[in-house]
């Protein structure tokens, strides 16, 4: 007789999608004639931009001819895309090199698979909120004890408040973890930490032997010069900081799937180079990501590229200052939206997040994201994201803005 993975069953159920998907569709039934706006969605909605689609139907095209054609992509990607990814870091004045670089079909995938590498009794750290991912992950490896339903927390987890009491700046923990991950610019909060603060806490994990995932998902969003786009832009976190990106969030890659890890050479543990491990395990699990798509990844990379999805940011992150300018002028309390395309307010008058997202969809026809989804520190807050349409933004923040609270 064979036994299930029982971790699975300690999952409280993430169902905060379809919780809210559920309530939308009972409130559109009830009110026919409501025109909601979805400011809730955290999946981008502009097309892939001409440079990008070129260089797909190019590669569909040489997978029609006998000399184009490709099959298994090398387990850790092709050196062109590589190579370019290389680039990108060298122009940053970053220290990567191209073998360091393992090319996947997405960071969700790779921020799951990556604690993988560590023992059973590893004790994970994640700041609250986060995207719960991190959490799942472990969860589902048999990692994080038990579920307190009461604290909403997991018994062997260490969490890292970031609410605007610490200015959304993580403290560092009494307990030491063996790996913690970070986010940043994060999701769900939009809140990010300048170059100081992230140093502080790539020396305290070179003190204290602590490896950080670092998620930098939203780098491509950063618009203050001080925000650093890379761990590596610190001193010392060579040794101590894997680094996790998507072409999801900055090129609109969410259907098309491709992301890479950066593992530099100096994470040794014992002896045992980390890199290797990841590089035997991507060869184990992984037949690497599409031709076509590392092609379109490429693309992403040349000057032409870089300038179309410069300007896709940019519609976006012109959404997210209407948003934010536009509740904070209503009087709302707002985080985030400077580095990151989600605003991060507190519910008025210390209602709960789901009794504002209630509340938002009832009285004006906007669906958000109860901010309690993403951890215990998210209660009281509510996510918007910048991913609509610059028309729907605009008639969601005017609605807003007349509300009585
Ligand atoms: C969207 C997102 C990702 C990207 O995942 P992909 O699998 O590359 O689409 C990773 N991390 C965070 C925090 C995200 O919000």
């Amino acid at each position: 007789m064979y036994k299930i993975n029982s971790n699975f069953q300690k999952l409280p159920g993430s169902y905060l999608f379809s919780d809210i998907a559920r309530k939308v569709a009972a409130f559109a039934e009830a009110n026919p004639q409501a025109d909601i706006i979805r400011l809730g969605i955290g999946d981008v909605t502009r097309p892939l931009t001409p440079t990008i689609i070129k260089a797909m139907h190019d590669a569909v095209d040489e997978m029609g001819t006998e000399e184009g054609f490709h099959g298994y992509a090398p387990d850790l990607g092709y050196d062109f895309l590589r190579d370019a990814i290389a680039g990108e870091y060298k122009d940053r004045g970053v220290d990567v090199s191209a073998d360091e670089i393992f090319v996947s079909d997405g960071a969700k995938s790779d921020s799951a698979a990556i604690q993988e590498l560590f023992s059973q009794d590893t004790r994970i750290a994640v700041t609250d909120p986060v995207y719960p991912v991190y959490v799942d992950s472990n969860v589902m490896a048999g990692r994080c004890g038990n579920w307190d339903a009461k604290k909403e927390q997991w018994s062997d987890i260490i969490y890292l408040p970031v609410t605007a009491e610490n200015d959304f700046v993580p403290e560092f923990p009494s307990q030491i973890p063996d790996v913690v991950y970070l986010c940043l610019p994060n999701n769900p909060t939009g809140t990010t930490l300048t170059k100081d603060q992230l140093q502080d806490w790539v020396d305290w994990a070179n003190r204290n032997g602590v490896l950080i995932i670092f998620d930098a998902a939203y780098e491509a969003y950063i618009s203050q010069p001080d925000v650093p786009h890379s761990i590596y832009e610190c001193r010392g976190a060579r040794a101590c900081a894997i680094e996790l990106r998507s072409f999801s969030k900055n090129a609109g890659f969410t259907g098309v799937r491709l992301g890479f890890t950066v593992l530099p050479r100096d994470i040794v543990q014992g002896g045992i180079s980390l890199h290797d491990m990841w590089a035997r395990r991507h060869g184990t699990k992984f037949n690497g990501a599409p031709y076509i798509t590392q092609r379109a990844g490429q693309a992403v990379y040349s000057d032409q590229g870089q300038r179309e999805i410069r300007e896709l940011v940019a519609y976006y992150m012109k959404n997210a200052k209407i948003i934010h300018d536009g509740l904070a002028e209503a009087g709302f309390e707002v985080y985030g939206g400077v580095n990151a395309p989600y605003i991060w307010l507190k519910a008025p008058g210390n209602m709960s997040s789901w009794d504002f997202f209630d509340y938002l969809l009832r009285e004006v026809n906007i669906v958000g994201t109860p901010g309690s989804g993403f951890g215990p520190s998210g209660e009281h807050y509510f996510r918007l994201t910048a991913f609509g349409s610059y028309e729907n933004t605009l008639r969601a923040v005017e609605r807003i803005g007349k509300m009585k609270v």
